[in-house]
This record gives C-alpha cells, sequence and structure tokens, in this order.
C-alpha cells in the first residue's frame, strides 16, 4: 500500500514537473485506482520490479574464523582511543591474513564527536584500496545523501560491519573483480571493532545501510527481507537504530520510488538527530 502511494506520488510529481497543474480523475478512475492498492502495488502502478541484489557467491572454503577478538579501549581521549583501535585492527592477523598483497584494512572515517553513525557492510574494490570505506560509487552516493541532509562527510562517521573485503578467488590476472557478503562468523569478528567505534563516537544515533549492516546489528535471525526493518527505529546497544536500503541498492534500482523512500528514512534520521529541515529538504528526491 505504502508503495503503491509513493508511486502515485511519484507519477504525480513528474506530471507537475512537465508542466501539468491539474489532474482530473473519474470515478472508474477512483475504482481502478481503490483496485491497484488493494490488489498489486507495484506491479499495478507500472512500474519495473526493483533489481535484487545479485546472486551472491559462496565464500571460498578457507581457514575457521577465529573468535571475536576482545577489544579494551585505550585511555585518553577520542583520537587517542581511536588511534589505539586503528593499530589493534591492523595488527589483527586474521584480518591480515584476508589481504591480498597491497590492499588495506579499512577503519571507520569522519567526526569523533558526529551525531549521526552510517554504518555499511564491507570495503569493495575502491575502498581496499584506498583503506577509507565508502570512495567508490556507492560511497558518491552516500556523499549525495550526506549532502542532501545540509551535512558533509567529515560532520558525520562511516564505517562499516567488516573491516576487509570479503575474498573470492581471483582472476588469472590476480584481480579479484566481485563482491561477496560477510560470513556470519567474519561479521562476529569484526563487530567488536564496530563496537569500540561506536563507544568512543558515541553518536546520538545509527543508520544501518542494507541488509547485511542492519543483519550484524541487530542479529542474524532478527528479520527475513530488509522491508520487515527499513524505515523504522531499532535498538542497537541503547542507541536509536534506523535502517535503511543501502547505496548500491539505488545504484540497481535508480527510480524516484526507491530514491524516495531512503530519502523518507534520512528525514526520520534529521529529525531525531534534532537537524533543520527545511521545505525543499521534504520534498527532496535524491538524484543519482
Ligand atoms: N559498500 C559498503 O557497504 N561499504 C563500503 O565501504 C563500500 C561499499
Amino acid at each position: 500500500m505504502r508503495l503503491a502511494l509513493t508511486a502515485i506520488t511519484d507519477e504525480l510529481r513528474r506530471l507537475k514537473a512537465s508542466g501539468v497543474s491539474r489532474v482530473t480523475v473519474s470515478e472508474e478512475g477512483l475504482a481502478a485506482l481503490r483496485n491497484t492498492i488493494a490488489n498489486c502495488p507495484v506491479a499495478a502502478a507500472g512500474l519495473p520490479p526493483l533489481k535484487p541484489s545479485p546472486a551472491s557467491p559462496a565464500p571460498p572454503a578457507s581457514a575457521a574464523v577465529p573468535p571475536p577478538p576482545t577489544v579494551v579501549l585505550a585511555k585518553g581521549d577520542k583520537k587517542t582511543q581511536w588511534e589505539a583501535l586503528r593499530q589493534a585492527v591492523l595488527d589483527d592477523p586474521f584480518c591480515k591474513s584476508k589481504l591480498r598483497p597491497g590492499k588495506r584494512v579499512v577503519l571507520g572515517v569522519g567526526s569523533l564527536d558526529a551525531a549521526i553513525m552510517f554504518v555499511g557492510e564491507a570495503p569493495g574494490a575502491e575502498e581496499e584500496i584506498q583503506g577509507e570505506p565508502f570512495v567508490g560509487p556507492a560511497g558518491q552516493l552516500l556523499n549525495r545523501m550526506i549532502s542532501g541532509m545540509a551535512l558533509s562527510r567529515a560532520d558525520v562517521y562511516i564505517g562499516n560491519i567488516m573491516n576487509w573485503r570479503p575474498d573470492l578467488p581471483a582472476g588469472a590476472d590476480g584481480v579479484q573483480t566481485g563482491n561477496r557478503p560477510p560470513t556470519p562468523a567474519e561479521m562476529a569478528h569484526c563487530l567488536p571493532y564496530l563496537r569500540a567505534q561506536i563507544e568512543i563516537v558515541n553518536p546520538k544515533l545509527l543508520v544501518a545501510l542494507g541488509s547485511t549492516a542492519a543483519k550484524g546489528l541487530l542479529g542474524h535471525g532478527s528479520f527475513g527481507a530488509l522491508g520487515e526493518v527499513r524505515g523504522r527505529w531499532h535498538d542497537f546497544g541503547g542507541r536509536p537504530l534506523m535502517v535503511t536500503y543501502h547505496p548500491s541498492y539505488i545504484l540497481r534500482n535508480p527510480i524516484n520510488r526507491t530514491k524516495r523512500l531512503i530519502w523518507e528514512d534520512l528525514l526520520k534520521v534529521m529529525e531525531r538527530a534534532n537537524l533543520t529541515i527545511t521545505e525543499k529538504q521534504r520534498g527532496f528526491f535524491l538524484g543519482t
């Protein structure tokens, strides 16, 4: 129902943008609309079905994942604690063993005083080269989402569930092309590092980007489809947690409906973080 309404709103906005200022709906039209909403919201609205994530390749049968590390924060200010944590992640023998030559472990980035912390899945090709989260195409879109909130990357903190790129067999050239989601054991190994970052930054709220991040934070069996938890507030260690789509989902489904849904989630985040929301922002659609 909500999707159908969003689709109708999309269409009305499109008409408005193309100069239409008045729409007349006949009784038959209204009946059809009621029918559409009652029966098949997405297909009846004439929208293509959303593209799901590409089928996930299986992880290589590699060595068992060691139990999660115990992280004790260093004494000192936030910067000191963060630097010590970074060193601990860089020194983690399992993290190190997962890196291909020249590739880097990735810790979060941003303000250590941020009110909002975004949590993604895992580094991809660009991220493991630069050693920074969200610097590839999904990162470009995340940057636009953040600037739509009238913030910059330096105002928020951006982390990942994983500190390394989940490995797949490389091609003959030694280069890994695809990505795979991390296994629950891999995520469990990295979670203490994410918890430590949350403790250091102490954000007002968290935003999980996509299903893997949401599962990492809420627990693996906590939901089936992302739609069950998306757009709602949850709790992570006493902190509000909003679940929304991963930016790469919009890259695969660049239609107004998905852009608007993610933006609605971000409006809720802005409200909860007591950020000023302009009228323009309320009516905004994320561009790709
Ligand atoms: N996707 C993620 O979830 N994290 C990144 O750092 C990059 C892409």
